[in-house]
């Protein structure tokens, strides 16, 4: 019927949701709590986070990476879908955003997964590289300040293994990335770093248009 991907109206939108989520009742207060906060845009939607848990699973991951907590939602996601003894080191640099994350993993039962680590990102991955780290993960998830994006990718693309997979947010920027208008900083940088992914040999690419633009990038 379509060769092209489809535009979702709100009424499909209704549908998929009605049809597919299964987002747990802890995940929903989450998100309820995370709605009236100043920069609850940063939040990932439910089908977001419910697809990254499927691709936790698919994988068979058991040590995985996020740069970008925020109120936690996408580490809760992706923590219930590890093993027991799965790890998820997680990267942020606010104690209190992620003070209302901590909250849920506890609820959850899921905090002895979760391994946070308070300090700019970068520090973090290039910790984890200099201590012999290079290839221990099977899955990262960036979502945090887009000006360094393309450092992130490069750095989790040496932390993961051949076959692991870095799922990258919001690279489609609210359509900004396609409008020529626009000129700041990260809209530049994320436009910048999907040029560079559409070249990258070391992967295999697929841009999903989940959310806000989905980049799954599956190491060679
Ligand atoms: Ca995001």
């Amino acid at each position: 019927m379509s060769t092209r991907t489809l535009t979702l109206d709100d009424r499909l939108y209704g549908y998929l949701r009605g049809v597919s989520l299964r987002e747990p009742d802890l995940l929903r207060r989450l998100r309820e709590e995370t709605a009236p906060l100043e920069m609850a845009g940063m939040q990932i939607s439910p089908e977001q986070g419910q697809f990254m848990g499927l691709m936790v699973r698919v994988l068979g991951a058991r040590r995985a990476l996020e740069v970008g907590v925020f109120t936690g939602y996408s580490s809760l996601s992706v923590a219930l879908a590890l093993p027991a003894d799965g790890e998820l080191v997680a990267c942020d640099v606010s104690a209190e955003w992620t003070s209302i994350a901590r909250r849920y993993w506890a609820e959850a039962g899921v905090a002895g997964k979760i391994d946070l680590r308070l300090a700019p990102a970068a520090d973090t991955l290039r910790e984890l590289m200099l201590s012999g780290q290079a290839g221990a993960f099977d899955f990262a998830f960036i979502d945090a300040d887009k000006g360094n994006y393309d450092a992130y990718y490069e750095a989790c693309l040496e932390l993961i293994r051949p076959g692991g997979v870095i799922c990258i947010d919001n690279v489609l920027w609210g359509g900004r990335v396609a409008d020529d208008a626009q000129a700041d900083a990260s809209t530049v940088a994320l436009r910048a770093l999907n040029r560079k992914l559409h070249d990258d040999a070391r992967i295999d690419l697929s841009l999903l248009p989940l959310g806000d633009g989905v980049t799954l990038a599956r190491k060679r």
